[in-house]
């Protein structure tokens, strides 16, 4: 797709530090990673996130982070590795071709857990009704 950043890096027209390519993926460096060694796989085919992706690009996706996260932890001597996809905006998307990030974590590395608050009354109860409701 033109106009878009990893279309690119996938077609060779901007260049990357490429990790592992296969038919259906690509990964390479985040240019500003997180830790050392923090990866990105993409599609190569074209989807802008989890909404639009085929169920095969995701599934070939995913075989890729599974293969590379644990070289890539070893690799760069981390204690562990987040498994992260940004989809849309508000969730700080901001390069719209499917993506997930593999990012090596070290205990010393000031990172933290992400907030959380427990419920209040029936919210879990409600909310888990909300999203049954749909499937
Ligand atoms: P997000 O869309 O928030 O999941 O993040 C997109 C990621 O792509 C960011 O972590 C950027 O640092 C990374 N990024 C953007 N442009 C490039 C590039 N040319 N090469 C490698 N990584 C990139
Ligand atoms: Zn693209």
């Amino acid at each position: 797709m033109s106009n878009c950043v990893f279309c690119s890096i996938i077609s060779g027209d901007i260049p990357s530090e490429k990790i592992y390519e296969d038919e259906h993926t690509l990964a390479f460096l985040d240019i500003n990673p997180v830790n050392p060694g923090h990866t990105l796989v993409v599609p190569k085919k074209h989807s802008e996130n989890l909404y639009d992706i085929e169920t095969t690009d995701w599934m070939q996706m995913m075989q890729t982070v599974k293969l590379l996260a644990p070289k890539i932890k070893k690799a760069v001597e981390a204690d562990g590795i987040n498994i992260e996809m940004n989809n849309e905006k508000a969730a700080g998307q901001i390069i719209f071709h499917s993506h997930v990030h593999i990012v090596p974590r070290t205990f010393d590395d000031g990172l933290r857990h992400w907030p959380g608050a427990p419920y209040k009354g029936e919210g879990a109860r409600d909310t888990a009704e909300k999203i049954r409701a749909l499937l």
